[in-house]
């Protein structure tokens, strides 16, 4: 795999839909590990209680005593300590999730700063050693103080929609907890892109709502569409994403194509291309 463009400063995207079965896990582990066989350096941040990203990954998110997502936001480890080497590739990593994390959402609420407990984390200084290009963050399948967290901790957002009837059942709602936390909580919050899953060419129902989607979203849609695939679906059953479970299935070339586009997009974003923030 040709590298591909180091953007200039880590860029934190928030993987967010608020119904689940949408493809946000499958999209948050598959671009990671897209990035990271392209030479970047990339993080997972697992914040579902079901811990699936973390299984995708090739974590035991099941070990006793281990340190979680859960851990971290109560301030109790730090990102360092709860960040671990995913055995898919050197340059991918992840914090896992456990079950713990489903009380998180009630217990977060008489914390201070509830809603920036992951933000501090990531700003931790010893997170500069890692050098991340990319964290995803996996939202849960709510707008609780989990993704109000993830989204306080992101600049971008990032949507997958499912190719499927009452797609965009929610997204407005989505949107309007997003302009929330903008106006209160994260001025530089924006949806920067949005990925059309799970796609269906033989329906016709299928290229109707990619067609809504783009109108919609017109230039934040990725061109690249996620094909449905039983394979992709296989993938974390055996601890692998697909790109490692069947790097030459259509599931993985459309999510390493998904990866490509935004890794070019950043250098839109940022024409700048000097790097402060991390060294070389
Ligand atoms: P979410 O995180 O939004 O709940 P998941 O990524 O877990 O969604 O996907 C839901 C289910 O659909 C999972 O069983 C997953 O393996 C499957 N899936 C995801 N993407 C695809 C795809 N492109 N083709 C077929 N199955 C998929
Ligand atoms: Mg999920």
């Amino acid at each position: 795999a040709g590298q591909l463009p180091r953007p200039p400063h880590t860029r934190v995207m928030t993987v967010a839909n608020q119904k689940g079965g949408v493809g946000k896990t499958t999209t948050a582990v598959n671009l990671a590990s897209g990035l990271a066989l392209h030479g970047l350096r990339v993080l997972v941040v697992d914040l579902d209680p079901q811990g699936n990203a973390s299984t995708a990954l090739g974590i035991d998110h099941r070990a006793p005593d281990i340190a979680s997502v859960y851990e971290l936001l109560l301030g109790e480890v730090t990102l360092k300590e709860a960040v671990k080497q995913s055995p898919s590739h050197e340059n991918l990593y992840c914090v896992p999730a456990t079950l713990d994390l489903a009380g998180a959402e009630i217990e977060l609420v008489s914390l201070v700063a509830r809603e920036n407990r992951l933000r501090n984390a990531l700003n931790d200084p010893s997170v500069a050693e890692f050098g991340f290009d990319y964290i995803f963050i996996d939202c849960p399948p709510s707008l609780g103080l989990l993704t109000v967290n993830a989204m306080v901790a992101a600049r971008e957002v990032l949507i997958p929609i499912q190719c499927e009837y009452y797609a965009l059942e929610g997204v407005g709602q989505l949107l309007r907890n997003i302009e929330l936390v903008q106006a209160h909580l994260n001025p530089n919050l924006h949806v920067s892109t949005i990925l059309l899953t799970m796609y269906d060419g033989r329906t016709k129902l299928a290229d109707q709502v990619a067609d809504e989607v783009r109108r919609h979203f017109s230039d934040k849609v990725l061109g690249t569409v996620i094909p449905r695939s039983v394979k992709v679906s296989e993938a974390p059953g055996y601890g692998m994403t697909i790109i490692e479970y069947d790097p030459g299935s259509r599931g993985a070339m459309s999510y390493l194509d998904a990866a490509r586009e935004i890794a070019m997009r950043a250098k839109d974003e940022f024409p700048s291309t000097t790097d402060l923030s991390r060294g070389q």
